[in-house]
């Protein structure tokens, strides 16, 4: 489970970027973060991340105050917006970096690695580099690099934008039913009103830094809580 607690977070310019934000993402459950651009969603993402320290307010991860826990000390995979892979390195290699890193052997890893592969669709491209791959490939591998670890929690920040639209419904569905499978807990952010519609259990929607409403797509749709929520998200009101 993720808790934000009276979330503000202020740049060193004076920024409000996150402005007393309360917000629970429950055990298994797909929350999508909705809002325009510069609404705070990364900033929202990057702090539960570790990325970014709240300026105040608290960050509870599975009960926990996790204010000071390091990155990588959260168990947390995040997917950006242009993937981040490394060109280097083959699909596979992507995909088992980060066993690699916690010292997991070739033989287990490769298997972990096939399996995850599979699972995604990206079985018979693992010795390939990223440059050889289609867009929907790149991003079936950022997938998979982030959910080899088995996280307890998954962020996604735009992961589709880059994507044609075609491609990005087909993907839509794959995400949400994987992380279903897998009944992982995730935090998804993105500013398409269809998308957030299709894919949450819960949306919540930003508007400068402030939470406007959160509930389920067909409370948020039905029942908005305000006049910008109803107009955002192009609801009869
Ligand atoms: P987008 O949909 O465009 O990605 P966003 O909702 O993710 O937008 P954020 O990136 O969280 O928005 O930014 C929120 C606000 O904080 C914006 O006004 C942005 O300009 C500002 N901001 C972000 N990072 C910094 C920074 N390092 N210093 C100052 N202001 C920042
Ligand atoms: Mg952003």
């Amino acid at each position: 489970t993720v808790a934000l607690k009276d979330v503000t977070k202020v740049f060193p310019d004076g920024t409000i970027a996150v402005d007393n934000v309360n917000l629970d993402v429950g055990d298994g459950e797909f929350m999508v973060l909705l809002g325009p651009s510069g609404c705070g969603k990364s900033t929202v993402l990057r702090m539960v991340a570790g990325l970014e320290d709240p300026t105040s307010g608290a960050i509870v991860l599975d009960g926990e105050l996790a204010n000071d826990l390091a990155p990588r000390d959260r168990k947390i995979a995040m997917v950006f917006q242009d993937f981040a892979l490394y060109p280097h390195m083959t699909v596979g290699d992507n995909i088992g970096f980060p066993l690699r890193l916690s010292g997991v052997d070739a033989e287990p890893r490769s298997e972990r690695v096939a399996d995850v592969a599979s699972a995604l669709g990206i079985g018979d491209v693992l010795g390939r580099r990223p440059s050889q791959l289609s867009g929907g490939q790149r991003q079936r591998v950022a997938m998979g690099r982030a959910i080899v670890r088995r996280p307890g929690l998954f962020l996604m920040d735009e992961p589709l934008s880059n994507l044609d639209s075609g491609l990005r419904a087909e993907l839509r569905a794959e995400i949400s039913g994987l992380t279903r499978e897998l009944g992982v807990t995730t935090l998804y952010v993105t500013h398409d009103q269809a998308e957030a519609l299709t894919m949450a259990d819960r949306v919540a929607i930003m508007r400068r830094g402030v939470l406007q409403d959160v509930g389920t797509p067909t409370q948020v749709y039905g029942r908005p809580a305000t006049l910008y929520v109803a107009a955002f998200l192009g609801a009869p009101r």
